[in-house]
Parts: C-alpha cells; structure tokens; sequence
C-alpha cells in the first residue's frame, strides 16, 4: 500500500532541494548520478535509487532521488 504522506514528503523535499542538486547532476546511459556526501545512482527507466531510504521503502515510496532525477531528465529534455 502506498503511503501518500511518505510520498509527499519526499515529494517536497526533492523539490525543496532541486535547485541546488540540479548543476550538480549528469547522466550515464539510465543511470542519472546524485551526488551529495555520498553519490547515489538513479535508474531512470527502472525508478530505482542506490540509497539507504530506498533500499528500506522500495518504489512505493520513490526516494527524493528519484523525483529530483525525474525533475532533472524532464528540464533537460526541454533544453535540447
Ligand atoms: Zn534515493
């Protein structure tokens, strides 16, 4: 079941903190590259997440990782 709270509050601090992740985020090949004190790794085609909070919560409740990379490849793709 997914929880909306958790949800939301991910959500939101992706969104909180986008601004200052996005220059620092790249891409290779599915994998879009989070780094922060420790670097995290996305699968953008999967909507999996290498860190700790994804690995206990699963994809019902995406990491902020996965907004922020999923917020990040939409603005990249309006670029080009
Ligand atoms: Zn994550």
């Amino acid at each position: 079941m997914i929880d909306k709270k958790a949800v939301r509050k991910r959500m939101n601090t992706a969104l909180d903190k986008y601004a200052d992740y996005a220059p620092l985020i790249s891409k290779k090949g599915d994998l879009v590259r989070i780094p922060k004190q420790e670097t995290y790794w996305v699968n953008i085609q999967k909507l999996t997440c290498t860190c700790e909070d994804f690995r206990r919560h699963g994809a019902n409740t995406p990491c902020k990782h996965i907004f922020m990379s999923v917020l990040w490849q939409n603005s990249k793709n309006h670029d080009e």
